[in-house]
């Protein structure tokens, strides 16, 4: 019998490299629900275009539908428009509130953004 045999595999080892945290602004997160809104709507914009087409080649019964297709997607991509804008307005909200935390309420210095302390005199900012 093969005494003492070891199990031979290596368990492989992770590396794990640790990317250093940047504290760079970010741009307002477009919502998901806007994007699907306003891919979904383009697409049936193209559609209804394309049925628009064909109704203008002179094929009965689609000049309707065309015009309901495209009315949709003009909603549709309407309302994804309204959620951006909305999001946009809370992300500029914020930035104006951060702006102000920012600003000493003892000596007066503007600190870089995420830092919890004044820069210049130390003092905890709210
Ligand atoms: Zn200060």
């Amino acid at each position: 019998m093969f005494g003492g045999g070891s199990d031979g595999k290596e368990m492989p080892k992770l590396h794990r490299v640790e990317e250093p945290v940047q504290n760079t602004p970010k741009p307002p997160q477009v919502p998901i629900s806007a994007i699907v809104l306003a891919s979904v709507g383009g697409m049936l914009l193209f559609m209804g275009l394309f049925f628009l087409l064909v109704a203008g080649l002179g094929v009965g019964g689609f000049l309707i539908p065309s015009l309901a297709v495209i009315a949709v997607a003009a909603i549709m991509m309407l309302v994804a428009w309204n959620i951006w804008r909305k999001t946009r307005a809370l992300h500029e909200e914020r930035q104006e509130e951060e702006k102000d935390r920012l600003l000493c309420d003892y000596c007066g210095g503007t600190n870089a953004e995420g830092d919890l302390q004044c820069r210049f005199c130390g003092a905890p900012l709210r």
